[in-house]
């Protein structure tokens, strides 16, 4: 795999998932647009790009992608640095838990806003510029894209929206040399349940839990996940389109 002189952008590269992308991404040569809402944030990830070999100083978006002008300006800022994008990694997002009984629309739409919203805008304003650089989209769907767990309704409808978005673009773009896939990473060590609202007790059981639930008998890495993102990114990928690829152990 080899991303020299391809310019990649990715949603959510503070923390997590997103953060390992971009550092793997940078171990491969590519030029990083990196995006989230905290500079703090961004700027530690940067610097390990750098510490890991990016050749050239991540361009760094602080940016709400649930916010339209936001989401424009991720995009205007990308090519004024870049004037182009290969990669689209739509990586961001979030976990809320709730039933039909308890979920209420606040909640539903920040989920629905975060998770599948800002994929379609920002990939819809990707697109021409993907089609030009015959590149691809990645977008960080979930083992709830696939199947239905209890207790995270608006989460798993977001996520089988993921993976359906993916499916039906990469249909439509396919003809014009754009693949679009997607991975369902099973539970990873990361932030995101501990800001979903579990403590830090659920959440060590909830990893306990999680050895019992994959095969594997452990979570994964957000540094695994990365590994399948940047391979479905790659040439090595060239004729997958359209793909959910299962990281779950
Ligand atoms: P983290 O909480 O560690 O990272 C989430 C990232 O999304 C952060 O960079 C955060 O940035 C960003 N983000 C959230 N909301 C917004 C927003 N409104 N605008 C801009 N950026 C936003 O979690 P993960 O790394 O685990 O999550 C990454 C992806 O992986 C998510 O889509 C998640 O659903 C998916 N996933 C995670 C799994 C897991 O077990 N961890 C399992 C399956 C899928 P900031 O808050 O700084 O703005």
């Amino acid at each position: 795999m080899n991303f020299a002189g391809k310019v990649v952008l990715i949603t959510g590269a503070s923390s997590g998932i997103g953060a390992a992308t971009a550092v793997q991404f940078a171990k491969l040569g590519a030029s990083l647009s990196l995006t989230g809402r905290k500079l703090e944030n961004l700027t530690k990830v940067a610097d390990d790009c750098e510490k890991f070999g990016a050749n050239q100083k991540p361009l760094l978006v602080v940016a709400d992608v649930t916010k339209e002008e936001d989401v424009v300006r991720i995009m205007d800022e990308t090519l004024k640095k870049y004037q182009k994008l290969d990669v689209l990694v739509n990586n961001a997002g979030i976990i809320e838990t709730g039933t039909i009984e308890n979920t209420s629309l606040e909640q539903y739409d920040r989920v629905m806003n975060t998770n599948i919203r800002s994929i379609y805008h920002l990939s819809m304003l990707a697109t021409p510029h993907l089609i030009q650089s015959v590149g691809n989209i990645v977008n960080v769907s979930s083992v709830n894209g696939i199947r239905s767990f209890p207790g995270v309704l608006a989460y798993n409808i977001s996520k089988m929206a993921v993976d359906q978005f993916t499916k039906c673009v990469a249909l439509e773009l396919a003809a014009k040399g754009v693949r679009v896939n997607c991975v369902n990473p099973g539970v990873t060590v990361t932030n995101l349940h501990k800001r979903g609202g579990m403590n830090e007790e659920a959440y060590q059981k909830f990893l306990e839990h999680s050895k019992t639930t994959h095969a594997m008998g452990r979570p994964g890495t957000a540094a695994e996940v990365a590994n399948a993102i940047t391979f479905l990114a790659s040439e090595l990928a060239s004729f997958s389109t359209g793909v959910s690829l299962p990281v779950d152990g």
